[in-house]
């Protein structure tokens, strides 16, 4: 099996996760082969850029059968590190914050929040989801060496000193939900989901280009 991830577009590599909860939930309902066309479908991706995504890491599609289920399946787990519990931080418990402690990742996803920080001193040392809440002051001390992910639900103007010092402290990749626009440095990967905007848009799109 080609596993070689150097070789996989970003763009690519970006629909990964997509794929692969789609492909785990047609394992547990017994399917064993999927054809491009029903994936395209489900993941509203179109089967061309499907059957290229795919050709990518040696999946070829046979006519007439499609993609094993099990093989894809076998190639995304190992790609994805879905085989490792991958433990992240999250910084600011707001509402936001709040839900996402709540909410159980690793259930889908095999990422796990393991601890939290904030600045108000009634929410340190609350327990949320099993997870405790400590001082943003003390995370250098704080913060385990294998967390290298941090999910940043803070209010728009703290986000970039903040940001700094995670950076610091030796995050390296920022899942960005505040509007701010932040500058790390190159070896810093920040996704940016500003959900306003995402609505927005959506609003947008339906107005202009009805389907
Ligand atoms: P809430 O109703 O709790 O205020 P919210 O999501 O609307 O929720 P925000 O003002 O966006 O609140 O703040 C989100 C969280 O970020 C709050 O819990 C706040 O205490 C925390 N926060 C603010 N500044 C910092 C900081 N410098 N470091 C860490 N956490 C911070």
């Amino acid at each position: 099996m080609k596993s070689d991830q150097t070789k996989i577009p970003q763009a690519t590599a970006k629909r990964l996760p997509l794929y692969y909860r789609f492909l785990e939930n047609l394992q547990a309902s017994g399917k064993q082969r999927v054809s491009s066309t029903e994936l395209s479908e489900a993941v509203k991706v179109d089967s061309a850029t499907i059957r290229r995504d795919f050709s990518y890491f040696g999946a070829l599609g046979k006519k007439g059968y499609g993609y094993n289920v099990s093989y894809l399946l076998s190639f995304f787990r190992e790609t994805l590190n879905q085989d490792e519990l991958t433990k992240v931080i999250l910084v600011g418990v707001g509402n936001l914050g709040t839900a996402f402690m709540h909410y159980n990742f690793s259930k889908n996803n095999n990422t796990q929040i393991v601890m939290a920080f904030d600045v108000m001193e009634d929410k340190i040392g609350q327990e949320m989801g099993g997870v405790t809440i400590h001082h943003f002051d003390t995370l250098e001390k704080m913060l385990p060496e294998e967390v290298t992910v941090a999910i940043l639900t803070v209010p728009v103007h703290a986000a970039q000193n903040i940001a700094d010092r995670l950076v610091e402290a030796g995050i390296k990749g920022i899942l960005n939900f505040t509007p701010a626009r932040l500058s790390v440095p190159d070896s810093v990967r920040v996704h940016h989901i500003d959900l306003s905007v995402e609505l927005q848009s959506l609003v947008y799109f339906l107005k202009h280009y009805p389907v």
